[in-house]
């Protein structure tokens, strides 16, 4: 087991117009064993930090330590880390026992041949493609070659598995099933692990912490829970979850031991000791509420809480997923979307009364876009 850190490093690549600053002054820890998730938008960094953990590209500044050893002049093969990719990166030539088998017998790792055999079929039975073993890859299905290519990863044993986008070329079905594989083995294994995703919804569910990157920048390191309910940022606040969380501009101001908060020219209060430090001069914020926290008036769905601002609209579209429906409605300020059970209740162009309560509003500070509540 290893654990694995980044002391601020930066990577910078030559562009047509100048450097591309694609890691910018990256600091994170993960403990032994635990499942990191490098998670964001495309083009944020993701790969490059990834690929900087396995030697495969050099920071320009900073360090990678595992178990506070550095490793930037460790060539990758000597970094006895496991990688998996999106194109799986099987050999074509040989068949699935030897691709299997092959990291094992390229290491001085001391194994006599009949060893190799053994952990090849125990790993093949582990991942059930033992009937594939005599094989060659061009004959397997997209699903199977994953399964091929964690298997080569898992063989070794090694001291970290990095995981780019391995499942993005399988269908929704088979990642899903893939994805409970991968959680079970890693946990299993108890091998630290770094998995890059630009899909939030698999981040979540594979996680035990989530790093979410944008333009090269952590913006925040913790677990999927407290990414979800307690985001650093806008950025982030907007980047997980689904659908979009609703966002609003929307001003505050002092009013005794509480502070007035308006939007969409409504106003509740909140006491003061729900924000964090507030700067003085702070007025000018934004509102932000997800859609699974808005609820109709007249329902008595998810009637907890504080009384929050009223809101009348117009229902729009109602988009049914099966037990519950996403449902935009129209107010002057905007489109508010929110998640029903009941919406069987209601029509497109029906007048409907939404409310929330305060708890469930997060106000970021407009011009650093940082959360303050
Ligand atoms: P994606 O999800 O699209 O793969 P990513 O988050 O993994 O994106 P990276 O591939 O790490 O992002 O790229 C980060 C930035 O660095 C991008 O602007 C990219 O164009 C740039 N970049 C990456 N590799 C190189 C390279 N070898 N030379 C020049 N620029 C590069």
């Amino acid at each position: 087991m290893t654990r694995l850190e980044l002391e601020h490093v930066t990577k910078r690549f030559d562009g047509p117009s100048g450097d591309i600053v694609a890691v910018n002054d990256l600091s994170l820890e993960v403990d032994d064993g635990d499942f990191l998730v490098l998670l964001g938008p495309s083009g944020c960094g993701k790969t490059t930090t990834l690929r900087m953990i396995g030697g495969l590209e050099e920071p320009t500044e900073g360090d990678v330590t595992f178990d506070g050893v550095r490793v930037n002049d460790v060539k990758a093969r000597n970094r006895d880390v496991a990688m998996v990719f999106q194109d799986f990166a099987l050999y074509p030539h040989m068949t699935v026992g030897e691709n299997l088998g092959f990291g094992l017998k390229r290491e001085d790792n001391g194994l006599a041949e009949n060893e190799i055999d053994e952990r090849v079929a125990e790993v093949a039975e582990m991942l059930e493609i033992g009937d594939l073993l005599d094989k060659k890859p061009s004959s397997l299905s997209g699903g199977q070659k994953q399964r091929v290519a964690l298997g080569r990863a898992i063989v070794r044993e090694p001291r970290l598995f990095l995981f780019d986008e391995p499942l993005a070329n399988l269908d929704a079905q088979l990642r899903k099933t893939m994805r409970t594989e991968i959680d079970e083995l890693q946990s299993r294994m108890g091998i630290t692990s770094a998995y890059v995703t630009h899909n939030q919804e698999e981040a979540m569910t594979i996680a035990d912490e989530i790093a979410i990157l944008n333009d090269g920048t952590l913006q925040q390191h913790d677990t999927p829970a407290r990414i979800f309910n307690s985001p650093n940022n806008l950025f982030v606040a907007q980047f997980v979850g689904s659908p979009d969380m609703n966002i609003f501009d929307g001003t505050m101001t002092e009013e005794g031991e509480r502070y007035r908060v308006e939007f969409a020219g409504r106003s509740f209060h909140v006491p003061r000791d729900l924000f964090e430090d507030v700067a003085e001069d702070v007025s000018d914020v934004t509102i932000g509420f997800r859609p699974q926290d808005l609820f109709r008036e007249a329902s008595t769905e998810g009637r907890q809480g504080h009384a929050g601002p009223v809101i009348d609209s117009e229902i729009r579209v109602i988009e049914p997923l099966g037990t519950d429906a996403i449902v935009h409605a129209e107010i002057d300020e905007g489109t508010l979307t929110s998640t029903l059970t009941r919406f069987h209740e209601i029509d497109e162009g029906d007048a409907a009364t939404f409310t929330i309560a305060p708890e469930h509003i997060y106000v970021f500070e407009r011009d650093t876009e940082r959360l303050i509540k």
